[in-house]
């Protein structure tokens, strides 16, 4: 039987300007069983045409048929497999994979095979025996001679019972002695059946072989055959070519490899993690403060309860009658009263102004929120000091100088927010006012400490600090069943009436209830998220650019790798899946870890700052999603450009 037929084969390489003819119309048949030596000068085309055999390298032109198959038109996944199945190659560098041992290296074309063979765990321990390396098989290339190295990528060739096994000079490396130990197992595997195509320029190997050729200037000048091989077992492979499906071995190699790679290059690995991490890290933290943000301000904008309204002066007064009037509603203080006695449902009204100001006490300096409320406002809001007591509607009246303060300002004053102060005096403005209570304790509102804060009378505030009649904003507690609707018109209306504007301009008041609050606060919080979440986006998209390059170098890094692969029959998937996972694995371990990171910083932020944060279930899903995502993307194109080299190309790269 032939197991080899070629028909007026040509090889001309492209280069870029240049066009280098190699092979002239080879016609060579190889039978079944024979020991081929191929030999001639240096360049004259003997591994171009090994290549072409090994169905490593494509011809330009002519037919090649394999066990009797047409194969010169075969994808190059179709030939992936038939190198794998029924094609053993033997380099002269010996192209071993120096991250793993001996077996593994063995092993490495039974990865892309599919054979579900029972005995296949020991076959890389058999050949090693059969190579006489029984005792290095877990030693890896660098701890064994060219020889040993030799031997090994014997047994690699020959482990998944090839038809044909090809040899480039794979002698040329290697002492007289070695060599002699190398060109035995050739002949001894020879013997046992397989058919060995070597090139060599040591014209005494060819004492070895069964047939020499040689080679000149991409012409066969001679062909001597020395004795007929018996064919032997005429069974023919009618179909050879069987479609790969993927195997769980393969998976598991994928991921062997790709931490195995991850591994060999520690400092890099640690960079592109570093760089996902810091990103799903701020994404999660991002997400944390503005979720936390919004869900504070909510429940304190809830905690007001749903029948108060607020009443501000128009912000901005569109329409030309208002401009022509030239007036801005102001609010002074008989509207409080006013309102009270002339609009129907109105449970209660309170004034309430507020600035900042330099406190001072107990020798001490704090720079703090003034709020001035009228009376009414402890009701409303149904304020319970913590000590001492609220103001009493005369002291407002009287404009006294009494105050309550916020836990924090005491804190500030008196070193210890326990501290009763009730009594004490403080310096506002250079007046002395007495303390009369402590404000109940909010807490933090988002990144707004709202026990930082003293209290006192509006008239007071008004009079003795702002120096001013108008005030601008007012609380209203409707009357429960009365209509919130009717209530806020009948307050425009009658503000409108008082105040001397047309009951057409509305707009000078802007009465708003809990639900408007909300949803305006709500809105503003979102806005707030977002901006956070999309600055973190962003440095997760430059971790994302940052692993692109590293898988980029990673792939030129590791071509003969990937040439090696190929031509033991990894096809064009395997290299894909290969260093995708790869860079998968390396976003979802910087994932997990920012994901851990992210979390604990938001609790940081939480405790230090006194900032509400919230990690919501949605965030982590969200920040892991994206770092997959993210390895997805920027893995394809460097694992695409490594999985369309050509196996040969790929091989020869430095
Ligand atoms: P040999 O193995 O007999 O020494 P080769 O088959 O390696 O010779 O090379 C034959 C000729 O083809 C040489 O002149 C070489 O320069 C050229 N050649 C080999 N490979 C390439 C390539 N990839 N691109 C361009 N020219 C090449
Ligand atoms: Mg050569």
């Amino acid at each position: 039987m032939n197991v080899i037929e070629l028909k007026n084969i040509s090889k001309t390489y492209h280069l870029e300007k240049l066009e280098v003819p190699v092979l002239f119309g080879i016609d060579l048949t190889i039978k079944r069983g024979e020991f081929v030596i191929i030999m001639g000068q240096s360049g004259s085309g003997k591994s171009t045409l090994l290549n072409i055999l090994g169905l490593l390298d494509k011809p330009s032109s002519g037919s090649f048929k394999l066990a009797g198959i047409e194969v010169s038109k075969y994808s190059d996944d179709e030939l992936a497999s038939l190198r794998n199945k029924y094609l053993g190659f033997v380099f002269q560098q010996f192209n071993l994979l120096s991250r793993i041992s001996a077996y593994k290296n063995v092993a490495l074309p039974m990865i892309y095979s599919n054979s579900k063979d029972e005995t296949s765990q020991e076959k890389p321990s058999k050949l090693l025996h059969l190579v006489g390396l029984s005792d290095r098989m877990e030693h890896r290339p660098n701890e064994l001679s060219g020889g040993q190295q030799q031997r090994v990528a014997i047994a690699r060739a020959l482990v998944n019972n090839p038809l044909v096994l090809f040899a480039d000079e794979p002698t040329g490396n290697l002492d007289s002695k070695s060599t002699k130990e190398i060109i035995q197992i050739l002949k001894n595997l020879n013997e046992s059946g397989i058919t060995v195509i070597m090139v060599t320029h040591e014209p005494e190997l060819s004492s070895y072989a069964s047939r020499v050729i040689k080679l000149q200037d991409g012409i066969i000048i001679s062909d001597e055959n020395k004795n007929t091989v018996l064919d032997k077992d005429e069974n023919s492979q009618s179909h050879i070519y069987k479609k790969k499906v993927f195997s769980v071995s393969r998976i598991k190699d994928y991921f062997v490899q790709a931490i195995g790679s991850l591994r060999s290059n520690k400092v890099r690995s640690m960079l592109s993690i570093l760089g996902v991490m810091i990103g799903v890290a701020s994404l999660i933290a991002m997400l944390a403060v503005g979720k936390g943000a919004q869900k504070s301000v909510q429940e304190q904008v809830e905690s007001l309860g749903s029948n108060l309204l607020t009443v501000q002066p128009g912000s901005a007064q569109r329409g030309g009658i208002a401009s022509e009037s030239g007036a801005r509603l102001r609010l002074i203080y008989e509207d409080i009263d006013d309102l009270q006695a002339n609009v129907e449902g109105i449970e209660g009204v309170a004034g309430i102004i507020s600035g900042r100001a330099q406190v001072v006490g107990n020798g001490k300096n704090a720079n703090t929120r003034i709020q001035g409320s009228s009376f009414e406002y402890e009701r409303i809001r149904s304020i319970v000091p913590l000590r001492g007591r609220w103001f009493s509607k005369d002291e407002e009246l009287e404009r006294k100088r009494v105050v309550l303060l916020g836990r924090t300002v005491v804190a500030n004053l008196y070193g210890d927010p326990d501290f009763n102060p009730v009594g004490e005096y403080v310096k506002i403005d250079r007046t002395d006012f007495q303390v009369i209570g402590v404000m109940p304790q909010k807490g933090s509102s988002g990144w707004r400490d709202e026990d930082d804060l003293v209290m006192m009378p509006l008239l007071t505030v008004l009079y003795r600090l702002a120096g001013t009649r108008y005030f601008n904003l007012l609380n209203v507690q409707v009357k429960t069943g009365a209509d919130m609707d009717e209530v806020s018109q009948a307050i425009t209306q009658r503000l409108l009436l008082t105040h001397r504007f047309l009951p057409t301009q509305t707009d000078a008041v802007q009465v708003r209830n809990m639900a408007e609050i909300q949803e305006a606060v709500s809105s503003m919080a979102r806005a707030f998220s977002l901006l956070l979440g999309s600055i973190a986006l962003i440095s997760l998209l430059v971790g994302g650019i940052g692993i692109m390059n590293i898988m980029f170098v990673s792939v030129s890094e590791r071509t003969k790798e990937i040439g090696l692969r190929k031509a033991v029959g990894a096809n064009n998937k395997d290299i894909l899946f290969q260093f995708i996972i790869e860079s998968i694995f390396v976003c979802c371990s910087g994932g997990i870890i920012g994901i851990i990171f992210g979390a604990g910083a938001s609790i940081i932020i939480s405790k230090l700052a006194d900032w509400t944060t919230s990690i919501t279930l949605f965030s982590i899903v969200l920040a892991f999603c994206f770092s997959v995502i993210i390895g997805l993307i920027f893995g394809v194109f460097p694992a695409r450009k490594a999985s369309l080299l050509n196996p040969i190309d790929a091989l020869r790269h430095d």
